[in-house]
């Protein structure tokens, strides 16, 4: 069961046709982000590697979308849109959705209490919203690390999805009086830092694998979504996928499954599955 502030509950979603491949590509545009979360600012090095995903990742991995034709869905900080106004914009305009990674990529567990982490939440938004233009729908936990609170602060800040938990092959619901939040669960295995991230000082990352190696795993992965159905999402970090070693396999899967299905936003996946559901039971 999983422990979750007084008022949220989670559903699953009985009338969901679970034969349904619902298959993403999401972005985490951590940046500086990341590497200020888990060292000093004063390592100009250290975080230069974020600034990589920024000055080459992001260019390369938008020419591939608009290759493929495939929309896709970038969680941006807060404090890397602030730092880099013209990234939102840019998301924006090439026709990919933008959701919030929270603001200083800070755990969200870590933050010091409830107040500490609306603030968190609420900074980001205001930033991003302001920046896309239009009102953002989505948001992925820093790490995939949430509190007690966060689905208590997405209900009370008006957010349709969430996409942290890793705990089921298809979309679910979490409701709060008369809202519903759609949950879009993900896993570490369709995660590119799993395969490649890599720092020395702070100790990141598990060993860099060969990229045909990950493409097998990853086609694997594809293909149980495309014949069984659920949400097959690829999360990546475009200072990671964005090497040119890397990228040419993402894109090879995008045309290869684009012949079965159809890559969607969070968004839309979750616009579609709150549509569709007919909340009528809670788990056993
Ligand atoms: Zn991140």
């Amino acid at each position: 069961m999983t422990m979750l502030a007084t008022a949220v509950q989670r559903l699953e979603i009985d009338s969901l046709d679970r034969k349904t491949p619902l298959l993403s590509v999401n972005f985490d545009v951590d940046a500086e982000a990341l590497w200020l979360s888990v060292s000093r600012a004063s390592r100009p090095a250290l975080i230069s590697q974020g600034l990589y995903g920024l000055t080459n990742g992001v260019p390369r991995i938008l020419t591939m979308l608009a290759d493929t034709g495939v929309r896709a869905t970038f969680f941006v900080p807060g404090l890397v849109a602030e730092r880099h106004p013209a990234i939102v914009p840019e998301l924006i305009a090439a026709g990919h959705e933008v959701a919030s990674h929270g603001y200083s990529h800070t755990p969200l567990s870590a933050l010091a209490n409830r107040q500490a982490e609306e603030d968190e939440l609420r900074k980001a938004k205001d930033i991003l919203e302001a920046q896309a233009g239009h009102e953002l729908l989505g948001f992925g936990a820093a790490a995939c690390d949430v509190s007690v609170h966060t689905l208590d602060i997405l209900f009370d800040q008006g957010c349709l999805y969430d996409r942290s938990f890793l705990d089921s092959d298809w979309p679910y619901l979490f409701t709060k009086e008369n809202s519903r939040l759609v949950e879009l669960p993900v896993s570490w295995v369709m995660d590119d830092f799993t395969f490649f991230g890599h720092n020395i000082y702070p100790k990141l990352g598990w060993g860099i694998c060969e990229p045909e190696t990950v493409a097998r795993i990853w086609r694997g992965e594809f293909a149980t979504f495309r014949d069984d159905g659920g949400f097959g999402c690829l999360v990546m970090h475009p200072e990671v996928i964005g090497r040119r070693s890397r990228l040419p396999i993402v894109k090879d899967l995008l045309v290869e499954f684009s012949a079965d299905c159809t890559f969607q936003t969070c968004a839309s996946i979750a616009a579609s599955v709150l549509r569709l559901s007919q909340p009528d039971r809670r788990p056993g």
